[in-house]
């Protein structure tokens, strides 16, 4: 079963396979349609335009594309590992994402 994308906007996440394994980056977009995610500077696909009004020579624009949020996983900003994490009800109510590694609060679900 394929899961619901796990990470939102704004996370930091670290890619776990393919050829941008290792490379760390903020998620930009989520698609949770498709399961599929946006990751700054990750799947760049460099894009050759034809001449516009905003670049009259045309050019080369690099642009992020959507790839599978199971291949990244969630940077903890707490121990800077990639790590999964778990969801937690607090006290007041919260529901907060828990790192798995460290156990400490991530931020609020
Ligand atoms: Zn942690």
């Amino acid at each position: 079963m394929r899961t619901a994308v796990h990470v939102k906007r704004g996370d930091t996440v670290e890619v776990i396979v393919g050829r941008y394994r290792g490379k760390r980056g903020k998620v930009l977009r989520v698609f949770p349609k498709d399961g599929r995610i946006i990751v700054e500077g990750v799947m760049v696909a460099k894009k050759h335009m034809k001449p516009n009004e905003k670049m009259p020579s045309g050019g080369i624009v690099e642009k992020e594309m959507r790839f599978p949020s199971g291949k990244a996983m969630l940077v903890c900003p707490r121990c800077g590992r990639a790590v999964r994490f778990g969801h937690q009800t607090i006290e007041d109510g919260t529901k907060v994402r828990v790192c798995r590694h460290c156990g400490e609060i991530i931020d609020k679900a």
